[in-house]
């Protein structure tokens, strides 16, 4: 009899997982089920702002691999529009809820991979069930966007939530036309940034003639005939068509709280670094998991799809039979509005300071291409290290086209424990189409160097 891998959630971490076990072991040897309680399995929730934007023309081409290819070619059973409401660790087995006639079943397992995602965070306010209110986390829901900037054509939007998937919503509606708000209660937009650079994002998104309102929160919507008409924020009323929220999402870990596996200090699930948790045979893996931080040096709850796959990836080695662990995280993420690209990396100065770094930093202006070379554009490099040994702590770049995947080399550094002093001397490649002679990260290092030297 084979053993059975059961799977909870069927997007990046848990069919990375599924796919990988089933890579080392065949069907005789792990017969794997997996449910998912949406509609589609494996898709680019990271590009549903492009959906919505029209860069990308159809919802399909954001899924990577549909239920039946997981059936045919990998031979794993993919439940579909099949919520997991229960884990039963006595019994070993899962409840089920079918999306479609609410029956419920239960299935045993061996080992169980809980992949559940985030959910994301909705304000609770007077009328939020009005029409006209987004969420960004599915592809349903981009769908649902797609379908009401056609039907409805709204002039205006609010956004909640400026973190990158507010701005890479701005940048979505504003090229279907719309008059953008973002509203977020915190001081700046991109609160992963330091405030230094925050404002700089802040005054390139009002040059884009988007509205940004900091340090103010919704407290209702208004809304005629069930249509939201009106955002209420502690400090006005905006009116608006429609509105999206991007407010970020916490760990899914309900059903996993339920049933005792252990939840980490930053509220996810708690893992080692072969993405198991304190039960025997359940695993966990993606956003709804704690992620050792390298440089932090503890556990935190970051919503990645990087870290997902890579998560779903060591998961499926190790129920492969395989021995793989997962090192940790930097927090490395990019974005993008409009011609704006921003990306950061490992601690950004409240980050350092709260995990006891005496630090400094280091922020320099460039340009993406040598000066005199057509297209070349602006590109601000800031580094934070540690005062004294010059270790390199973190990173945040600003700029136009060729700006953002700058952070990678950054994050290399870091990754490798480097110091500032060690990075002046790196070699990285140059020539007039790609950067100056000194690339914008070596101009960093070298003035970093110099702070350290006092
Ligand atoms: C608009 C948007 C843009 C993004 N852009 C980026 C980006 O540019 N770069 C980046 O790195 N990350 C990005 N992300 C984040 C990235 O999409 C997530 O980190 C990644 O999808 C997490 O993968 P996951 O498998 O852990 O969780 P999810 O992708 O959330 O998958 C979890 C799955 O589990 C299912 N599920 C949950 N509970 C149950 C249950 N009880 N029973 C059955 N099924 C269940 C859910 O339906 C879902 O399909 C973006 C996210 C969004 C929403």
């Amino acid at each position: 009899v084979p053993e059975r891998l059961v799977v909870v959630g069927g997007d990046a971490a848990g069919m990375s997982a599924a796919s990988q076990a089933r890579r080392r072991r065949g069907p005789d040897d792990l017969e794997i089920i997996a449910f998912e309680r949406g509609d589609y399995t494996s898709y680019s929730a990271c590009g549903i702002p492009y959906l919505i934007g029209g860069v990308v023309e159809e919802a399909e081409r954001l899924i990577v691999r549909t239920p039946q290819v997981f059936r045919e070619c990998q031979s794993i059973d993919v439940r579909m529009r099949q919520e997991v409401i229960e884990i039963d660790l006595d019994r070993r087995a899962v409840k089920a809820r079918s999306a479609d006639d609410g029956d419920e079943t239960w299935q045993g397992f061996d080992e169980l991979l809980i992949a559940t995602g985030g959910i994301p965070r909705r304000p609770r306010l007077g009328n939020s069930d009005a029409r006209g209110i987004f969420g960004v986390q599915t592809l349903n829901d981009g769908v649902a966007v797609g379908a009401f900037l056609d039907q409805r054509v709204p002039n205006r939007a609010v956004i909640l939530g400026a973190g990158y998937i507010g701005l890479e919503m701005a940048e979505a509606l504003i090229s279907k036309g719309l008059q953008v708000t973002l509203v977020d209660q915190r001081s700046q937009p991109m609160s992963t940034f330091d405030p230094d650079m925050g404002a700089v994002i802040r005054q390139a998104l009002t040059g884009m003639g988007i509205q940004v309102h900091t340090e103010e929160s919704a407290v209702a919507f208004e809304q005629s005939d069930g249509l939201v008409t009106a955002v209420v924020t502690s400090e006005r009323t905006l009116p608006t068509d429609m509105v999206v929220l991007g407010l970020g999402t916490a760990p899914n870990t309900e059903i996993a709280t339920a049933a005792g596996v252990r939840i980490g200090p930053s509220g996810a699930i708690g893992v080692d670094p072969h993405m198991r948790t304190d039960v025997a045979g359940v695993w966990a893996a993606g956003d709804c998991v704690e992620k050792f931080h390298r440089v932090a040096r503890k556990g935190v709850s970051i919503a990645l799809g990087t870290h997902a796959n890579k998560e779903g990836r060591i998961a499926g080695i190790n129920l492969g039979g395989g021995d793989a662990t997962f090192p940790g995280v930097l927090g490395t993420a990019t974005s993008k509005v409009c011609g704006l690209e921003l990306s950061r990396t490992g601690l950004n100065e409240s980050e350092a300071a709260d995990a006891g770094f005496e630090f400094g930093s280091a922020t320099i202006d460039s340009t993406t291409r040598a000066g005199y070379y057509p297209g070349a554009a602006d590109i601000k490099t800031k580094l934070v290290f540690e005062r004294g040994s010059g270790r390199l702590l973190g990173g945040q770049i600003i700029g136009q086209e060729g700006a953002a995947k700058r952070i990678d080399v950054i994050a290399a550094a870091l990754w490798n424990e480097m110091s500032v002093g060690e990075m002046v001397n790196l070699d990285l490649s140059y020539a007039p189409p790609f950067s100056p002679v000194w690339d914008p990260i070596l101009i960093a290092a070298r003035k970093a160097v110099q702070v350290v030297e006092g």
